[in-house]
C-alpha cells in the first residue's frame, strides 16, 4: 500500500520504520533534513513536501507536534494552500498527533467537506512501544475508516480502539496523558522522599511495584537515572516524550475541563508541575525528568 508518512520525531520515525518493515511503500517529509535521511536509510522514500508524498498514496498519517502544526498541514497557514486542497485522491487521513478534540473535529469537518475521510488516531505506549510496534491507537472517526485504517495500524500498534466520532480519540487520549502526568510526578515525589530518608531508588522501585502504589510509570518508565536500563532517566532523559509535549497534553486536559465544567485538581497540579519544569529548562528533555524537580538543591 502507498502511505504518506509526515512528521518524523520521536515517535513518528519508529512508527513509519515498521510501516517500511511491513512492506509498505512508504513516502516521507519531515522539515527537518536529517530526519528524512535517518527514513531514507530505512527503505522510505523521500519527499521534498507534504503534497509531494501524499501524491498517489491511499492513506496519509501525519505524527505532528500539536494542533497548530496539524491545521497548518491540513488547512493551510500564512495564505499558503493545505494538503487536503492539494491532494489529487482521495486518501484516508490518519492524524496520529496529540491535539484538542476541538482542533480534530475542525480538521475533520474540513476533511468531510472534501469527501474525505479523517480519523484521529492519538497513540499510547511512548517511543518504546513506537519502536516495537505495540502502541495503543485510540481512534476517533467513522467506523468503515477505522476499519480501513485498522490493518494499517496493527503494523505500528498493538492495541486498536475505536473510541467514537471524530475527536473521541482525543478526549480519551488527553484523559489517559493527564492520569501519566499525575502518576510520572507522583511516583517521582515518592522516589525523592524514600532516598531523602536512605532508600535506594531501586529497591524502593522495586517494593513499590509490587505493592499498591505499583503503576505504569515504575514498571516501564522508572525516572530516576540509573534503576532502569534503557529508560529515559538513564541517557540523561533524552529523547523519548519531551516535557513541553506533557505540559501541552496536561494544558489539552485543563481546557477539556473549562469546556466541560469537570473539576480536575490533580491535572492542574501536574500541569503547574511540568509547565514549571519546562520554564526552568527542562522542556526538550523526556518528562520523567520531572525527577530533577524533586531533587533540586541536593547536592547543595
Ligand atoms: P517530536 O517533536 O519528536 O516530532 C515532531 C516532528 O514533526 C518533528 O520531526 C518536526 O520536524 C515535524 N514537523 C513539525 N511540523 C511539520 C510539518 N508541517 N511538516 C512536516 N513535519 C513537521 O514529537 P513526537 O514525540 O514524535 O510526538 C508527536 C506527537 O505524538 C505529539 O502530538 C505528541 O504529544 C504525541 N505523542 C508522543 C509520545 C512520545 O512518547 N514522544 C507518545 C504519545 C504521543
Amino acid at each position: 500500500m502507498k502511505i504518506a508518512f509526515i512528521g518524523l520525531g520521536n515517535m513518528g520515525a519508529p512508527m513509519a520504520t515498521n510501516l517500511v518493515k511491513a512492506g509498505h511503500d512508504v513516502h516521507v517529509f519531515d522539515l527537518v533534513e536529517g530526519a528524512v535521511k535517518a527514513l531514507e536509510a530505512e527503505g522510505a522514500t523521500r519527499g521534498e513536501s507534504a503534497q509531494a508524498v501524499a501524491r498517489g498514496a491511499e492513506v496519509v498519517i501525519s505524527m505532528l507536534p500539536a494542533g497548530a502544526h496539524v491545521r497548518g498541514l491540513y488547512l493551510g497557514r500564512d495564505g499558503e494552500v493545505g494538503l487536503f486542497d492539494a491532494l489529487d485522491g482521495k486518501p484516508l487521513i490518519v492524524d496520529a498527533s496529540t491535539i484538542s478534540p476541538e482542533d480534530a473535529r475542525h480538521v475533520g469537518a474540513a476533511a468531510a467537506e472534501r469527501g474525505l475521510t479523517y480519523l484521529d488516531a492519538p497513540v499510547s505506549g511512548g517511543v518504546g512501544g513506537a519502536k516495537a510496534g505495540t502502541l495503543t491507537f485510540i481512534v476517533g472517526g467513522v467506523e468503515a475508516g477505522f476499519e480501513q485504517a485498522r490493518p494499517v495500524l496493527e503494523n505500528m500498534g498493538k492495541n486498536i480502539f475505536h473510541a467514537g466520532p471524530v475527536g473521541a480519540g482525543q478526549v480519551a487520549k488527553i484523559c489517559n496523558n493527564m492520569l501519566l502526568g499525575i502518576l510520572m510526578s507522583g511516583t517521582a515525589e515518592a522516589l525523592a522522599l524514600g532516598v531523602k530518608n536512605g532508600m535506594d531508588p531501586a529497591v524502593l522501585s522495586e517494593i513499590m511495584k509490587q505493592s499498591s502504589g505499583g503503576n505504569w510509570a515504575l514498571n516501564v518508565y522508572n525516572p530516576w537515572p540509573g534503576v532502569m536500563e534503557g529508560s529515559a532517566a538513564s541517557r540523561d532523559y533524552q529523547g523519548g516524550f519531551l516535557t513541553d509535549l506533557m505540559a501541552k497534553d496536561l494544558g489539552l486536559a485543563w481546557e477539556l475541563a473549562l469546556g466541560s465544567k469537570a473539576t480536575v485538581p490533580m491535572g492542574s497540579q501536574a500541569r503547574n508541575l511540568f509547565a514549571l519544569h519546562s520554564a526552568q529548562g527542562s522542556g526538550q528533555l523526556d518528562f520523567s525528568s520531572i525527577q530533577k524537580l524533586y531533587r533540586a538543591g541536593e547536592e547543595g
